[in-house]
């Protein structure tokens, strides 16, 4: 007779991030056995309930608007990337040597099929999917009709997120994206960074954490419990006879948004994508953050991929989310000068010129160099930045020190079966109420219960399969570990 859970110790034979499933992951060793903690999970630290609510139970939350939109523009930025990079010269054609423009018209349909008839060894393209020829759509529509398919399936009731622009619709969300890119085409060109050819976009790498002064990779105690074929970390509701204790190395792992290589000298840049509504605000104290110098530690782990040149440092560009707007047409028939609203210089002499009109006239140059010094400045900010041994060897202890508090967390979260060991085990701390702060789990912290929880869908991660395992009907829970109700957990508390 088959037992309820497998004997033995877990032996999976693949480990498997939510976020990361089918993406090849650089730097793990061959052996699956490797616990993986990333960067957001390190962000979600500053709140420990949120941390349980996110990690320990697997709680989905629904992204801000400003997260969105973020995601929205790393992917156009992922277009433009992947495209410059397929169309690198070879070294042979000197240091200067650029890739073919990246032109607006391929942010609506791709570029990259349009240009070339073989795009990637398997016919499929890198950037849309599409197979052969065909030219499949651009970063922008396939952006709009995933967010029409999201609204048409209803937000999420977790979603309590700010507004970024009230009443705003899918179209217009779109063009606010699509005039964004256009202006990050024109302001930092179309063939890249100078001087650096983009050798990796959107690259899964990790990279083991060590405690001070070992050389082996730290190891916790950590509770997985047996699901459908695999393995996953613990949560309150397994039963006991489920849950195995392992001591696996612990990686850490993160998503490179891109890695620029001198063309000259072969060492490496990691390049962050961001967009914020106040890009200058957004890079003020960059050095006290420590996921830049993380990518640094993780492309170090595994530059003999990229041929072996040092890390040299990070540039960070940071894009404005706010509309990029048109001049009004006043009562009188002329354009408004106003300063006062987003009117990018490109965008004015765009409007001059679709008059019939010279930018350049004395009616319109004095406006121009305004709206040149002003405006344009504040739209997108690139800064730049060293990453030096004594950065690195904070980073690995400062990320084993947060190895540790996640690992005790991933303890007890095991432990965490009513409202009084989760308010002992995971106190609040409310960093939503920041400036700034947002969080998707106002609903279950303020008023914790099966209804609030079973609003948010389960996430996976990460599981570690094991074919030789049975498929356990129903084993996965459809929805979060329930806790009592705080009204019925009075006594507790
Ligand atoms: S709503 Fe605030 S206090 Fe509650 S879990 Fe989120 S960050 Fe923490």
């Amino acid at each position: 007779m088959q037992p309820d859970f497998p004997v033995g110790k877990p032996r999976p034979t693949a480990v498997n991030a939510d976020r990361y499933e089918g993406v090849p992951i650089l730097g793990l060793p061959d052996d699956p056995r490797v616990v993986l903690i990333s960067t957001s999970e390190r962000g979600s630290l500053g709140c420990d309930r949120r941390w349980m609510y996110g990690y320990g139970l697997g709680m989905k939350g629904a992204p801000s608007d400003a997260m969105t939109y973020g995601t929205a523009w790393h992917e156009v930025m992922e277009d433009v990337h992947r495209f410059l990079m397929h169309f690198t010269p070879p070294p042979s054609a000197g240091p200067t040597a650029t890739p073919t423009p990246y032109e607006d018209s391929y942010l609506e349909a791709c570029g990259l099929c349009f240009l070339t008839t073989t795009v990637s060894p398997d016919g499929v393209c890198p950037c849309c999917g599409s197979a052969g020829p065909n030219v499949g759509d651009g970063p922008l529509a396939r952006i709009e009709a995933r967010w029409r398919a999201e609204w048409a399936a209803g937000k999420s009731a977790s979603d309590e997120g700010e507004e970024e622009e009230p009443d705003e619709s899918i179209e217009q969300r779109v063009e606010r994206l699509r005039r964004a890119a256009q202006g990050w085409l024109r302001v930092n060109g179309r063939v890249g960074l100078p001087g650096y050819d983009v050798v990796g976009v959107e690259l899964a790498v990790a990279c083991p954490v060590r405690s001070p002064g070992s050389i082996k990779p730290y190891a916790p105690e950590l509770p997985l419990a047996f699901v459908s074929g695999g393995w996953r970390f613990a949560r309150p509701d397994d039963p006991p006879a489920s849950i195995r204790r392992v001591r696996w190395p612990v990686y850490w792992i993160g998503r490179v948004d891109a890695v620029f290589r001198s063309r000259t000298d072969g060492s490496l840049l990691v390049g962050e994508w961001k967009s914020s509504r106040d890009p200058s605000g957004y890079v003020r104290g960059i050095t006290v953050d420590p996921q830049t110098y993380g990518y640094g530690a993780m492309l170090d782990h595994v530059r003999a991929h990229f041929g072996g040149g040092r890390v040299r440092g990070f540039l960070f560009d940071v894009a404005s989310s706010v509309l990029q707007r048109d001049p009004e047409t006043l009562q009188k028939g002329g354009l408004s000068k106003a300063l006062n609203r987003t009117v990018p210089s490109w965008r004015f002499e765009a409007a001059v010129v679709a008059r019939g009109e010279d930018p350049a006239s004395p009616m319109y140059a004095d406006h121009v160099c305004a709206l040149r010094e002003q405006k344009d400045p504040r739209l997108y900010v690139r800064e730049p930045g060293g990453i030096g041994a004594v950065d690195l060897a904070a980073w690995h202890v400062e990320t084993f020190a947060m190895a540790k508090r996640i690992a005790e967390n991933r303890r007890n979260v095991v432990d965490a079966i009513d409202a009084g060991s989760v308010a002992l085990l995971f106190p609040r701390q409310p960093v939503c109420r920041q400036p700034g702060g947002f969080c998707s789990y106002r609903g279950p912290c303020s008023s914790d219960g099966p209804d609030a929880r079973r609003a948010f869908p389960v996430r996976q991660d990460p599981v570690w399969t094991d074919p030789a395992l049975p498929l356990a009907a129903g084993s996965e829970p459809a929805a979060p570990p329930v806790t009592p109700s705080p009204e019925k957990e009075e006594s507790w508390l």
